[in-house]
Order: C-alpha cells, then structure tokens, then sequence
C-alpha cells in the first residue's frame, strides 16, 4: 500500500486543529457599522487604507474613530525638519482628513514612529481603545501582506489583531475594569489576499481630499510638489486623484463593482 496522507497523521487538506483555509468568494458591502475604528501606524494610513469605505458610512450616520499609533515624526526627508512641529502638523492634517471623510474623533497613542512593537504593552493600550469605543467594525493593516518593508505596518496589524482578541475575552487585561467587547468583523487594509469589498461609489473624491490635507507627506507617500506653483500643482493633484480612481476601479472589479476599497474580512 503506497503511503496515503491519513497514514502520516492528518490528511493533508485538513489541519489538526480548525478548518481548511478557504479564500472566497468575495463579498461585499458590511451592514452599516453603528461605530467604527480605525487603527493605523501613521497619520495618511487610514486615508490610503480605507477613507472612501469611513466616509460611506460616516454619511449613513456611523460613528467614526481613528486611532494612530505612532507619532508621525520620521515622515520627511528634510533630516534639518523640527520634530516637535512635523509631529504637531501631522495630527492637525489627520484631524482635518477626518473631518474630510464626514467626521471622526481621532486619537494618538504618540509611539515613536518607526520603533512601533507589537508587545503585551501596546496590545494593552489598544485594547482598551477597543472596550471602550465598542466598534461593531475594526478596521487595521493586515499583518500578513507578504513582502511588506515598512516594520509599523507590520507591527500595527499585528498588535491590533493581538489586541481584538484580548478584548472580546474577560480574563485578559483584567485590570483594565472594562467590559469585554467583541467586533462583529475586522477589515484588513492591504489585504495580501482580498476577500471582501466595500462599493465606494461617490465617496472617491472624499478620499482624495483627505489624501490631499496631508501636506507634510506629499513629497514622501503622495508623489506631488507642495511648493509647486499653483497651477502646476493644481494639475498634480489632478492627476493624483485618477490615480486613486484608477485604483478603486481595480478593487472594486475584485468584486465586479465599479469602484471599491478592499479588505481581508476576518470574523472576530
Ligand atoms: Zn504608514
């Protein structure tokens, strides 16, 4: 008898503990969160990740929070650049992205940018923020994208998925004195592999407006001249914003929609 995969302990389809990992179909459209969190690395990640799918359901009446877990102070080229003021400018541009995206308490953990861990220290802080915003939605970097350089995004999706777990269970950061809460779905923005889709039809100039107010990035993520004259820079942005249409296009087919901003859909 030839050597069968059950004769070596487990078929080889089925793991020995959960299920065989299936991707799909996509499905689209979440019902309308009452409350969602956003949780990034960066002031700008929330925007890039999923500012169209905030500012739908900002429009439908959710309740809106950004957490931003570093404090943005690497984000420039200019090594002369004054860290206290780039970090001061960061968080007033992420506060006016939210308000572009339909409105949205925003929070900052104020981590150092760059140094970001994914320790039982930083998994405690954003557990909290969970129990006591209680989203239905959490939305977050997904942790697993292969071949991703940047450390915080990484990290960032791994303490918020870390975190989601300590905070729908009793037992865990007890001395918090907080009730569990328990998400009904977490979106992972990035996604390595995209299982769902949010429709962002008429919400993509939203998310361009809040790519836009991030003026301190617009050398180093965004690719435009912020000191360009005006009518050059006029048609920079311009150009940006079909590049970002251009790109819901592409998320959206994932689904066969017209445009879309897509997730890896975990249920928590
Ligand atoms: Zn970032």
């Amino acid at each position: 008898m030839s050597e069968s995969s059950e004769t070596r302990g487990f078929p080889t389809a089925v793991q020995p503990f959960g299920e065989l990992q299936r991707f799909g179909p996509v499905t689209t459209d979440l019902e309308t969160p009452e409350r969602a969190l956003a949780i990034c690395a960066h002031p700008d990640d929330i925007e890039i990740g999923c500012g169209a799918t905030l500012a739908k359901w900002a429009a439908k009446g959710c309740a809106i929070h950004h957490l931003v877990l570093t404090d943005g102070s690497k984000g420039t080229w200019d090594a002369d650049r004054d860290e206290a003021s780039l970090v001061a400018t960061r968080q007033e541009e992420q506060r006016e992205a939210a308000r572009r995206l339909g409105g949205g308490d925003v929070g900052f953990l104020g981590l150092p940018d760059g140094e970001l861990r994914n320790t039982i220290r930083e998994q405690w802080e954003v557990a909290r923020w969970i129990r006591q915003i209680r989203p239905d939605v959490v939305l977050a970097h997904d942790p697993w994208r292969r071949y991703r350089l940047h450390p915080d995004h990484r990290n960032a999706g791994y303490v918020v998925t870390d975190a989601l777990v300590a905070a729908r269970d009793p037992l865990y950061f007890a001395d918090q004195e907080l009730a569990p809460h328990r998400p009904r779905a977490l979106l992972l923005f990035e996604a390595d592999v995209a299982n769902h889709v949010e429709n962002v039809a008429g919400f993509e100039e939203a998310k361009v407006a809040a790519l836009l107010t991030h003026r301190s990035q617009y050398e180093t993520t965004l690719g435009l001249d912020a000191n360009a004259e005006p009518e050059a820079r006029a048609a920079a942005e311009a150009a940006f914003s079909e590049q970002i249409r251009a790109l819901l296009v592409e998320h959206g087919a994932l689904a066969g929609i017209e445009s879309g901003e897509s997730f890896h859909r975990l249920e928590v």
